[in-house]
């Protein structure tokens, strides 16, 4: 086996690009789990690892934040300075495995995974993030809306690698959370829910609903966000978003859960999770 180690992110894409057998590592934890059950058998590795400051989070004046590719999920979750509906990130990286694992994952290694039930994706989408990928062929940023584009596959392109993932500074006073049903404590989820809320003169004045683990690829539910902004978040107001989250869903069977069992305990996460939020803006 060939391993590289690049000191820039470009020369890991070319490298990437010139070789239809390489794969990139970050944290290893899922892709030396593929190697050791044959699912996966490159004949070179390019490690990520000697990329210095790819690890780095850094916030700008404007508030908005950048979190490095090679950012592990423990720094992620231990980082202090994320605001309003950025703290989703942190929460989710917060509830990813145990900490072997997230002292070993890399939140870019996550995403480019893109499996729907991991963590960073729902609460990414939550967020409004979006993603600094570098090619052959120079940069392009990719809306996290455009980033998912079916079961574990993403809008990369061969040779892309992702640079950085971009998070807006988001609505003034938004308040998030992120809720995950998994079979056992450190599991990957059967499903996951993140909201991020603003509430204004006790109307909702900002929503964003994200749902993991019930479909391909994470999914917003648009209709129930319109129904909610504007309402004081009433029981019947969450019945209905509820209702109209489970209607955008689309479960499927796995080791984990069936699409049935996805589809009873979605609402009452949905409702659950908006609650939440709904408290956390009374104690702002
Ligand atoms: C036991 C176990 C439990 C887990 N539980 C959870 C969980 O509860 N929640 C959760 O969200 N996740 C969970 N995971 C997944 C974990 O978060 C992994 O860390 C993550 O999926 C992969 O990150 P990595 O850095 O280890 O990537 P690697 O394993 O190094 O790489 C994975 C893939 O991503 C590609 N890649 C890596 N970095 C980049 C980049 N910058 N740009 C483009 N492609 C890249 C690689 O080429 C490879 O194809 C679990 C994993 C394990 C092994």
């Amino acid at each position: 086996m060939i391993i590289h180690k690049p000191t820039t992110l470009e020369e890991a894409a070319r490298l990437l690009a010139a070789d239809d057998d390489a794969q990139c590592i970050a944290g290893g934890a899922t892709l030396v789990a593929m190697m050791n059950s044959g699912v996966v058998e490159p004949r070179t590795l390019i490690s990520l690892g000697g990329i210095d400051g790819l690890n780095a989070i850094t916030g700008a004046t404007d508030r908005t934040v950048t979190i490095g590719a090679t950012a592990k999920h423990s720094t992620v979750a231990a980082h202090d300075a994320f605001t309003g509906a950025q703290s989703i990130v942190g929460l989710a990286a917060g509830k990813i495995a145990h900490p072997p694992i997230r002292n070993m994952g890399t939140i870019g290694g996550s995403l480019a995974v893109a499996d729907p039930a991991t963590d960073y994706p729902t609460a990414l989408l939550a967020a409004g993030a979006a993603f600094d990928v570098v090619g052959p062929d120079g940069s392009r940023t990719i809306a996290v809306d455009d980033f998912f584009t079916g079961f574990l596959s993403t809008a990369l392109a061969t040779g892309e690698l992702i640079r950085s993932v971009e998070l807006p500074a988001g609505p003034e006073n938004a308040v998030a959370v992120y809720d995950k049903i998994s079979k056992i404590d450190g599991d990957i989820a059967i499903l996951s829910v993140a909201v991020v809320m603003v509430m204004a003169d006790g109307r909702c004045s900002y929503l964003r609903i994200a749902v993991g683990g019930c479909g391909p690829t994470p999914f917003r539910s648009p209709q129930a966000e319109e129904e909610l902004i504007g309402s004081e978040l009433s029981g019947t107001d969450l019945d209905i978003a509820a209702d109209l989250t489970v209607a955008a869903s689309d479960p499927m069977n796995d080791v984990r859960a069936t699409a049935d069992y996805r589809r009873r305990v979605l609402p009452g996460v949905v409702r659950r999770a908006l609650g939440f939020a709904r408290q956390l803006t009374e104690d702002e």
